[in-house]
C-alpha cells in the first residue's frame, strides 16, 4: 500500500531539487515530509508550506533556500501539505480538491479515516518525535493584507519568532484544529502570511523572513525581544452556505450579499462604527453570521442592517477580507479584530 506521507529523510534528491515548482509537485504525488540533515547539535526546525493548495509563495520560497544546499546548525524538516491540490491543474488553483478536506483543519487526533488524515497525524507524529524546536507555517492570503504573522499564544519565545519574521501580528484565538493548535504546547510555532501568491514581493518577503528565521541560532524564552503591532479579540465572520454571495455590482435579486470588489483595502486598517460591510436585501434574515472564539453567535454586536447596507456596529480593524467567492464558501469572509496592548508595555 502507498503510504499517505511520502518520506526524504536525507534531503530532496538534486534531480527533484532541481524540477521546476509543479513538475516537482507531479513528481511528489503526495503530501511530502523532507529532512535536510544540519552539521551541529541544535534541536531541529521545520518550514511547512501548502496545507493550502492554492499558496504558492510558501513553496518558491522554501525551494529558493533548499537549492542554496546550505546546512544548518541544526536539522531542517520541510513539510509540503496538500501537494495533490497544489499539483492540479492549472496549478495553484485550489485550495483544497473535492473530496478532500480543508488541510489546516484536521489535526485534531481523530482517527485516520482518509489518506489526508494519514498524513496529518504522520507529519504530526513525525515533527513532535524528532525534538522540534520551532515551526513556521507558511501561508497567502486570498485578498490584499500587510505581510504578518500569526500566533495561537503569547509567550515570549512565540511572539520572539513572529517578531523575528514580520513586525505585525495577529493573536489567533479560534482553535481550528490546525497544524499550529497541533504543536503548539510543546514546540515554538507561528505562521507567515505572505499576502497573494505569484507577487514578487510576496517570495521575498518569504524568503527573507525564513533567512531570519534560519540563521539566527538562538530563540529567546525569557524576555520580549522587539515590539510589534498586535491585534487580537478576533471575530469570524462567515457567509451562510445557501447565501448567494457576489463582489461588485448591484443588488438586484441574483444575489443576497453584494460585496464591494476593493473592501479588502480597509484589511488592518481602523475603521469607524458604520462602516460597509455590504449590501443585503432590507428584510430577511441577514446572510452572515458572526462569531467569538468561545463560540458564541455575536452577529447582533458586531454587524447592523441600515436600509439595505450592511455596516460595523463599532470601531474596528477587519482582517483576511478576501476578494474571492470560494475561500467564502471554503473559510470565510474576514475576521473583526481589535488592537492590543504594544509588546513594550506587557515586559
Ligand atoms: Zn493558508
Amino acid at each position: 500500500m502507498t503510504e499517505a506521507l511520502r518520506r526524504f529523510p536525507d534531503g530532496l534528491p538534486d534531480q527533484l531539487l532541481e524540477l521546476d515548482a509543479l513538475p516537482l509537485l507531479r513528481e511528489l504525488g503526495r503530501p511530502t515530509l523532507i529532512r535536510v540533515p544540519g552539521h551541529g547539535d541544535l534541536p531541529p526546525r521545520a518550514i511547512t508550506t501548502l496545507l493550502h493548495g492554492d499558496e504558492s509563495t510558501g513553496l518558491q520560497a522554501t525551494l529558493r533556500i533548499l537549492r542554496r544546499r546550505r546546512r544548518e546548525p541544526f536539522d531542517l524538516y520541510v513539510v509540503l501539505g496538500n501537494v495533490q491540490a497544489a499539483a492540479e491543474p492549472p496549478g495553484f488553483a485550489h485550495r483544497y480538491l473535492d473530496g478532500q478536506e480543508d488541510m489546516n483543519r484536521i489535526f485534531d487526533g481523530a482517527p485516520t479515516t482518509t489518506a489526508q488524515r494519514e498524513a496529518a497525524e504522520a507529519i504530526r507524529a513525525e515533527l513532535l518525535a524528532s525534538g522540534l524546536a520551532a515551526l513556521v507555517d507558511v501561508h497567502n492570503n486570498t485578498g490584499n493584507n500587510p505581510f504578518y504573522a500569526i500566533v495561537t499564544n503569547d509567550r515570549p519565545a512565540t511572539l520572539n519568532l513572529a517578531t523575528l519574521l514580520t513586525t505585525t501580528v495577529v493573536r489567533w484565538e479560534f482553535r481550528l484544529d490546525t497544524l499550529l493548535d497541533a504543536l503548539d504546547e510543546r514546540v515554538v510555532t507561528c505562521a507567515l502570511e505572505c499576502g497573494l501568491p505569484g507577487r514578487s514581493a510576496s517570495l521575498r518577503f518569504a524568503v527573507d523572513a525564513l533567512r531570519r528565521y534560519l540563521g539566527e541560532d538562538h530563540l529567546p524564552t525569557d524576555r520580549l525581544q522587539r515590539d510589534a503591532d498586535v491585534l487580537g479579540r478576533l471575530r469570524r465572520v462567515t457567509v451562510h452556505d445557501d447565501a448567494r454571495v457576489r463582489f461588485g455590482g448591484v443588488l438586484d435579486g441574483t444575489a443576497d450579499l453584494v460585496l464591494p470588489p476593493d473592501g479588502d483595502v480597509h484589511n488592518f486598517t481602523e475603521v469607524s462604527a458604520g462602516h460597509l460591510v455590504g449590501y443585503v436585501p432590507p428584510t430577511g434574515a441577514l446572510p452572515v453570521s458572526v462569531t467569538d472564539a468561545d463560540g458564541r453567535d455575536v452577529t447582533a454586536d458586531s454587524l447592523a442592517r441600515e436600509g439595505d447596507r450592511l455596516v460595523l456596529t463599532r470601531d474596528a480593524v477587519p482582517i483576511m477580507m478576501t476578494r474571492s467567492e470560494d475561500a467564502v464558501r471554503r473559510d470565510c469572509l474576514f475576521y473583526l479584530a481589535e488592537p492590543l496592548p504594544s509588546l513594550s508595555n506587557r515586559t
